[in-house]
């Protein structure tokens, strides 16, 4: 069994949702995972805002353009008027649900409702066109497997035993749709696995049916070796690790959701990162195999804040580490970065949410500064931070960059350093020009 993620723009019109049929239509076993089409989620994002203002008729507004979008798009799907009349009836209930949070209170379990519409229609609209096409394919309800439990963690055992019932119901299909990103959390309410979700679906999937593979479907011909919309002649990476692609996903290329890494990584399942647009590219492999002793790619991660602790206390002290990273567990606010010297500690986070409440119980062990407007660039490869050189290629690349942090050591896959947002793009320019054009004195 495959698994097959298409993203919003591979599904983002009647045109690509054909073609994606035309892809997935070679008799193997497989079970294909839809996000919502392009701009969809994001649509429904700003009806959720408006809902929460009271602005009801601002929302109807919303609803109505996306609906209008909707229409046009099983006009140009089905070419029978009874597929069309079907799926226009699926959208009228779709829509009036959605019409119907303009009348009452709206909380988060509202929103997640809403939210979740994006990936139940464009799942069933991709059913409906295979079904005109005379495919025989099932689609299987996410929310009948897909599981957070109490911690938003995925419930693996839960997914794979509710996973396996549904596919028992239906003995030899052996074509399955379903929906990325949405779920049931721990109270059996409808929930999400958070923005650029569905890849984490496809992951978890995979990892449930013990997939012989999980492909990745986005408009884009694999990871890069730095970001191609800030440097020119980037190219895609041909395999990667999976703890070099969790590191690259992490911290910055867009490409894959970081957790997705980790469930296939588990099972070890191979993922491929494909192109709808250009389906014979290569694309890049995740998987245990990967070129070693090599820099692969670079990556950037704004919207980082760094936080340093200065104490006394943390002098020849024993537990003062402890107590830093405790305050941050209470307010489950993940740390990326960390430096430290005898009297201070430097870390960064990227989840705000709770800063102040983090940074009055910080004070209490010292002072405390804080950068926001962070940006953490990152060196991927193999060995990099064992062999000798790599250190020396990255910092004269970067010697005219003041560089706020360094990380080097942490695992052997990556060089870390935080940079000011506003330095971003000449640092990964210069680690361009020092690292992959010519000066591989290291590799
Ligand atoms: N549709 C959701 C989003 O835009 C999930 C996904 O596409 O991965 O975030
Ligand atoms: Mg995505």
């Amino acid at each position: 069994m495959k698994i097959l993620k298409f993203g919003g723009t591979s599904v983002g019109s009647a045109e690509r949702m054909k073609a994606v049929a035309s892809l997935i239509l070679n008799g193997e076993p497989k079970i294909v995972v839809l996000s919502a089409m392009s701009g969809t989620t994001n649509a429904l994002v700003q009806i959720a805002e408006t809902l929460y203002q009271n602005k009801h008729d601002e929302a109807k507004a919303l609803i109505q353009a996306l609906h209008d979008k909707y229409k046009q798009v099983v006009e140009e799907l089905y070419t029978s008027d009874e597929k069309k009349k079907q799926a226009n009836e699926l959208l009228k209930q779709h829509f009036e649900y959605l019409n119907a949070f303009t009348l009452d209170l709206f909380t988060i379990h509202e929103e997640r409702a809403v939210l979740a519409q994006g990936e139940l229609l464009s799942t069933a609209l991709f059913q409906f066109y295979l079904e005109e096409q005379g495919e025989k394919s099932v689609l299987l309800p996410a929310l009948n497997f897909m599981k957070v439990d109490e911690n938003e963690e995925p419930d693996s055992a839960y997914i794979a035993q509710q996973l396996q019932k549904e596919l028992e119901k239906h003995p030899g299909v052996e074509l399955f749709i379903t929906q990325g990103y949405i779920c049931r959390n721990a109270f059996g309410e409808i929930d999400n696995l958070k923005r650029g979700g569905s890849d984490y679906s496809a992951s978890l999937i995979g990892a449930a049916v013990d997939a012989q593979e999980i492909q990745i479907w986005t408009d884009i011909d694999g990871m890069h070796n730095n970001d191609p919309r800030i440097v020119k002649n980037t190219h895609p990476i041909a395999e990667l690790s999976f703890d070099e692609a969790a590191e690259l996903a992490y911290f910055g290329a867009k490409i894959l959701h970081p957790s997705s890494v980790k469930p296939a990584k588990q099972k070890n399942i191979p993922v491929k990162l494909l192109n709808t647009m250009q389906p014979e590219a290569k694309g890049t492999t995740i998987s245990t195999k990967t070129e070693s002793g090599k820099i692969k790619a670079v990556a950037a991660k704004d919207g980082i804040i760094a936080i340093k602790i200065k104490s006394g206390r943390m002098l020849l002290a024993y537990g003062f580490l402890r107590s830093v990273f405790e305050v941050f567990e209470r307010y489950k606010t993940p740390i990326d970065m960390i430096t430290t010297s005898e009297v201070a500690v430097s870390l960064t986070i990227d989840n705000a949410k709770h800063l102040n409440e983090i940074l009055a119980e910080l004070k209490e062990f010292g002072q405390v500064e804080v950068d926001q407007d962070q940006t953490i660039v990152c060196v991927v490869g193999d060995f990099i931070a064992e062999r000798s050189g790599s250190g020396l290629a990255v910092f004269q690349s970067l010697q005219n960059i003041p560089l706020r942090m360094i990380s080097y050591g942490g695992s052997k896959n990556n060089i870390s350093v935080l940079v000011n947002t506003s330095d971003k793009i000449e640092a990964l320019t210069k680690l361009n020009d020092g690292i992959f054009n010519g000066n591989e004195a290291h590799a």
